[in-house]
């Protein structure tokens, strides 16, 4: 099993939002071993230590919903609201304008819009996967969701680079129980940690877990410091990097002060000197 998280870089506090101790602690600590020892597993040294191991099974076993059979995930609750679409302004902010920290932990399916997707190429290995968004984090689906497939079928991603062929699948299909490779999400901060855990994704970062890629609305909506205030190109990055987790693809390092990070990078952390780079394919000279 691939799993993998992506702890932000708590040296960053242009996001104005408070971090706790502990959260700074750890995310130090893991940042120091990742640059330490590039030869050990990245996926093993972002396993925490104290958490549990058998709520991988868990994870393995929950049921991912989708608006017809109303499932609900493993931070479902009997108390859960349905999952409505948002009717805020669709910043995934409260009203104080703040990141919205839980939702309804209920995943609605999501329509692709046909405009986002290029063709897909004839060939390759065939990636099926769903956009799912959670109830309640007033970011709009139509977004998302048009974000994921541009990105995903752009002619400098995994599919150019990698012999991947991405398929969506529908929220029809996926109601009939079509095969899903990869479910990619937006959850809360509250939500992505119950579905990353054994992983400590802390409220703050995003991960892949078991075929599922779960994007951090906190960092969807703040970006990181290594692209600045340029977060349309930090989403980019974060789907290139999770879902690139999600077809087999392990962490990758800074090649040298000046050069380009590879998506594999954790550029969430900050750059090690190299220059962002959202995409899998090589950055044009
Ligand atoms: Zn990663």
């Amino acid at each position: 099993m691939c799993i993998a998280a992506d702890i932000w870089s708590v040296s960053w506090a242009g996001a104005g939002e408070p971090v706790t101790e502990s959260v700074l602690s750890r995310a130090s600590r893991v940042a120091q071993a990742v640059g330490r020892a590039p030869a050990v597993s990245i996926d093993q040294i972002e396993r925490v230590p104290d958490a549990q191991t058998d709520s991988q099974t868990d994870l393995q076993t929950d049921p991912w919903t989708n608006p017809q059979d109303g499932r609900t995930t493993s931070s479902g609750s009997g108390a859960t609201p349905p999952a409505t679409p948002a009717a805020g302004t669709g910043d995934g902010k409260d009203d104080k304008g703040a990141v919205i920290e839980s939702g309804s932990g209920r995943f609605t399916v999501v329509a692709m819009p046909a405009k986002a997707l290029r063709p897909a190429p004839a060939d390759g290995r065939t990636v099926r996967y769903t956009v799912e968004l959670e109830g309640g984090v007033d970011i709009r689906a139509e977004d998302f969701a048009t974000t994921v497939g541009t990105v995903l079928t752009d002619p400098r991603g995994w599919q150019a680079k990698d012999g991947v062929r991405f398929v969506n699948v529908s929220p029809a299909d996926a109601a009939k129980g079509a095969t899903v490779d990869l479910h990619i999400a937006l959850a809360s901060p509250d939500t992505t940690d119950k579905l990353c855990a054994p992983l400590e994704t802390r409220g703050q970062v995003s991960c892949h877990n078991s075929g599922r890629v779960v994007l951090n609305l906190r960092r969807w909506v703040l970006g990181a410091e290594a692209y600045g205030s340029d977060v349309a190109q930090y989403r980019i990055y974060l789907v290139n990097h999770e879902v690139g987790h999600g077809i087999g693809h392990a962490h990758a390092y800074c090649g040298g002060k000046g050069k380009v990070a590879p998506v594999m990078m954790q550029q969430t952390y900050g750059l090690k000197g190299c220059t962002a780079w959202p995409w899998p394919t090589a950055k044009p000279a």
